[in-house]
């Protein structure tokens, strides 16, 4: 390559690389990008899965391919985020999802790559996962009972769940972490079983408020603060609540369990905001950059990535959503036809 032009290529890549840090307008720092890969999904969870009537599934074409999700992650990469968390929809179902963790492991710089998933087809996934430089997953996981499994995820099956726990858990996929959604009538008969079943596998389980994501779901009828959970004489029975906790992340801290296996994390994005230490950012399946889980503020990339983008605009685009989000998100329980499922926007 000739002098100038050599000049020029060291220039654009600066021009990437010197945008420096993600730091928003409230001095928080994004490290952390969750990456939904599909909008799909092979569970109708109740109070997840959006009604019909509202919600059309995105063609195939208008969803990021590999490639422009792994130029997107590259650039953040190169901006400062380290933790990459893939999801959905549910990312499992989404073809090939082996072959992009390989891609993105190759890229180097992300010292954390991870997943969620609701696990019923990670029994056939784990090795190769593992094997393309996944780190670890986390299983969203909210009944032990296999007749309620099927009424919440309107019609899944609980043994897969548990064959893909165990997989995972043979192919190192560790940490697992289950998350469960601790909801009113619904599963909160079950919160010592689900505790009793992370000891005996060694595992963490997270109790997480339910969220008001979107309309037709009553919320206030669902939502137990976990302040209301840590009251309760069966998780005292079993929780070390005299430990000092983990801090795990911004959004969750745990503490062990009293049997010496297993600990327990608490996420409450409801009763005990945790905006100030936020540094998460969502890049839908369909190539929006969200800075805020409830607010809808998303600055579209896929339009940049296809019509001959530079990497010097994207990351433009990519710094604008870091500046429009805001000090806290609220949720808007007024507004009509609310309908921000986390099946859209990737939970
Ligand atoms: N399909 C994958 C799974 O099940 O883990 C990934 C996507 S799913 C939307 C991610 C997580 O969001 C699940 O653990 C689900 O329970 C949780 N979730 C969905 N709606 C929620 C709400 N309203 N409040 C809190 N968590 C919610």
């Amino acid at each position: 390559m000739e002098k100038g032009r050599l000049k020029h290529a060291q220039r654009s890549l600066d021009a990437v690389t010197d945008t420096g840090a993600l730091t928003d307008r409230f001095g928080r720092t994004m490290t952390y990008l969750r990456v939904s890969v599909t909008d799909r999904c092979n569970h109708r969870c109740t109070y997840c899965a959006p009604s019909e009537d509202k919600f059309t599934l995105k063609k195939r074409e208008e969803i990021l391919n590999f490639k422009e999700i792994v130029r997107v992650v590259r650039l953040m990469v190169g901006m400062g985020v380290k933790k990459v968390r893939l999801t959905g929809g549910e990312p499992l179902v989404r073809k090939d999802v082996d072959r992009l963790v390989g891609m993105l492991s190759e890229l180097g710089g992300i010292e954390d790559l991870s997943m969620t998933t609701n696990a019923t087809l990670l029994k056939r996934y784990a090795r190769s996962l593992s094997q393309n430089g996944l780190n670890r997953i986390n299983i969203s996981l909210d009944t032990l009972d296999p007749d309620r499994f099927r009424m919440v995820s309107g019609g899944g099956e609980l043994e897969p769940v548990l064959d893909g726990i165990d997989e995972a858990l043979k192919e190192g996929l560790t940490p697992i972490k289950i998350n469960t959604v601790v909801m009113r009538g619904l599963n909160e008969d079950e919160l010592a079983a689900i505790l009793d079943f992370a000891a005996a596998k060694d595992l963490t389980v997270r109790f997480i408020e339910f969220m008001p994501m979107r309309d037709g779901v009553d919320w206030e009828a669902l939502y137990i603060p976990i302040k209301e959970i840590l009251k309760r004489e069966e998780i005292k029975e079993r929780v070390d609540t005299g430990a000092v906790p983990d801090k795990d992340s911004t959004a969750a801290y745990s503490l062990p369990l009293k049997s010496g296996r297993g600990k327990v994390g608490f996420i409450s994005p409801m009763s005990n905001r945790f905006c100030d230490g936020c540094n998460r950012l969502r890049l839908t399946s369909d190539g929006k950059l969200r800075s805020c889980l409830p607010a809808d503020m998303d600055v579209d990339l896929r339009s940049a990535l296809r019509s001959g983008g530079t990497d010097e605009e994207l990351a433009a685009l990519i710094r604008r959503a870091v500046l429009l989000k805001p000090e806290s998100g609220e949720y808007n329980f007024d507004k009509e036809g609310r309908n921000r499922s986390m099946i859209h926007i990737g939970g």
